[in-house]
């Protein structure tokens, strides 16, 4: 993804771009579910969003399913998209709190588009009309990440990035600067650089074999730190989410792809051992296997800087967050589009290191503080995990989040980075925080009439759902991976 948006950006004349990699090494590649943002990164790079989707056997993505998190039989989804109307605002869960006060008892649920769409398991685009209520969701992918990574690196080599096979032996750095002069290859090959992005996953080969830079540890609020991942036989109806279920010592996910659905269990290894969390996972799933659970170790936390020296890390070299809410690849993106208006024009620029440092702690730990909620809020009684969670402090700014929503039903509204007020209030009110109050402005409205409002508005979303088509044969039609040759439909008529 780095060199392939570095590519598309940037002009030839201004920079030479040399990919490294390994495939006796290999990527992870377990990377499935994907967020709204994703797209806006393939527009920008040039890619035919069908032809993505046909090389990599993309399915759609309205939000996540969320089974057993809050309690044992509860289920919420949180959606690529708003609750309430186009023009609602931060109304909406104000009315919908007063309606339930005056005995209404509605599911918030049915106020959102893209819950009622993806229960019903259907999709469409986006309506471009920004006041129709079929305008209020965005969506994302489910797809082969090992595809993906094939499919941009088809794209970027006619444009100029040279792919290096091999695997790094060694690297030189500079006694004086510190800054990193060259790569040094195992067949004896050095490859030396201006600048260098570290994209070796997990092992952070420069930023912190080489750099030093010190990981912090987040796993005393994150204690997840194993996957089992293996992929099963296609499931029957394509879902257009990813469901993601509480285990007693973790959670599970279940991704459906056209020819296959992804399904893993990130586990503690402190609450239970690998071999239960394997017959765990194998009990639980509804397609036959095909192949076995492989075993990936891993820890919350981030490298202390992203930016260090001549040397950027993206990916898994600069942190690791479970993938709950499916953030890595997002946060591949991030640092991408964070590091372009930040390009260095001379070696070193302690001031854009600095930026784009703070810009990725930002990205950090917003997302840390989400994934820290799904677990802190949960009133399961099953198992010693969940206990744990329920019980621990959380980080202050998460305290402080959770303090205004339970006490006045505020989600408040940041700058920057991922989950907006919407994904909060999905989170919030699904892991079962309710707030005390309403804001009392709501009452300006007669009660009469805000129950006509929602109650039109909450029919007006069931009817619009009902005319659109199911997710499976949309797929078929736009994105048909089985039979790439089909006619493609465009956007356009795809929409409602
Ligand atoms: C269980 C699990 C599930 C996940 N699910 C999701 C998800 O649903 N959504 C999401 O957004 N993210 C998910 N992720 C994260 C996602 O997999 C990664 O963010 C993504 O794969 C990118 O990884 P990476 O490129 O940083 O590292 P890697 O994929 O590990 O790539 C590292 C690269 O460095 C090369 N390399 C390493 N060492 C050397 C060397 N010495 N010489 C030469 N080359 C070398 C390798 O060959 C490889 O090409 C998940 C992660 C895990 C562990």
């Amino acid at each position: 993804m780095t060199a392939a948006g570095l590519a598309a950006m940037l002009p030839r004349s201004r920079c030479t771009i040399r990919l490294v990699e390994s495939d006796e090494i290999g990527i992870v590649g377990v990377g499935e579910a994907t967020l709204p943002p994703i797209k806006n990164f393939n527009d920008s790079i040039g890619i035919d969003e069908a032809d993505m989707m046909r090389a990599t056997n993309a399915t759609f993505k309205l939000g996540i399913d969320f089974v057993d998190w809050g309690f044992e039989g509860s289920s919420y989804v949180h959606p690529f998209g708003i609750h309430g109307a186009a023009d609602s605002g931060h109304r909406f869960h104000h009315q919908w709190l007063r309606s339930r006060a005056a005995g209404r008892d509605w599911s918030v649920e049915d106020f959102s588009f893209a819950i009622a769409a993806a229960r019903a398991n259907r999709f469409a685009f986006p309506a471009s009309n920004k006041q129709a209520i079929n305008s209020t969701f965005a969506y994302a992918y489910h797809f082969d990440a090992s595809l993906y990574s094939k499919y941009l690196r088809r794209i970027s080599e006619p444009r100029g990035v040279s792919r290096i096979e091999g695997k790094v032996r060694d690297i030189e750095q500079d006694p004086e600067s510190g800054d990193i002069r060259a790569l040094v290859m195992e067949s004896g090959e050095r490859i030396a650089g201006d600048f260098f992005i570290d994209c070796s996953g997990f092992r952070s080969l420069m930023l912190a074999g080489k750099l030093g830079v010190e990981w912090e540890d987040w796993s005393k609020w994150l204690p997840c730190d194993r996957a089992l991942p293996l992929p099963t036989e296609r499931c029957g109806d394509l879902t257009p989410y990813t469901r993601v279920i509480a285990m007693k010592a973790g959670w599970r996910w279940r991704i459906p792809l056209q020819h296959r659905t992804g399904n893993g269990y990130v586990f503690s290894s402190r609450f239970i051992d690998e071999d239960k969390a394997r017959e765990e996972l194998l009990q639980s799933l509804d397609e036959p296997t095909l192949a076995e659970p492989r075993l990936l170790k891993f820890q919350a936390g981030r490298r202390l800087s992203s930016w260090r020296r001549n040397c950027l890390a993206v990916g898994l070299s600069s942190g690791f967050l479970e993938p709950l809410e499916s953030t890595s690849i997002y946060l591949i993106q991030v640092a991408i589009m964070h590091l372009l208006p930040l390009l260095p024009t001379r070696r070193h620029d302690q001031r854009l290191v600095d930026e784009f440092n703070l810009r990725m702690d930002v990205e950090y730990e917003r997302i840390r503080d989400f994934l820290i909620l799904h677990y802190h809020l949960n009133s399961r009684q099953d198992s010693e995990l969940w206990r744990y969670c329920r019980s621990m402090d959380v980080p202050e700014s998460l305290e402080r989040k959770m303090h205004l929503f339970r006490h006045s039903g505020v989600v408040p509204q940041y700058k920057d980075g991922l989950f907006t007020p919407p994904s909060w209030l999905a989170v919030f009110l699904g892991q079962g925080l309710m707030p005390e109050h309403y804001n009392p402005l709501t009452d300006a409205m007669p009660l009469e009439q805000l129950l006509d409002e929602l109650g039109e508005l909450r029919a007006d979303i069931s009817d619009r759902v009902e005319e659109m088509p199911r997710h499976a044969s949309i797929l078929v039609r736009y994105a048909n991976a089985a039979q790439p040759s089909d006619a493609l439909l465009h956007e356009a008529e795809m929409r409602l």
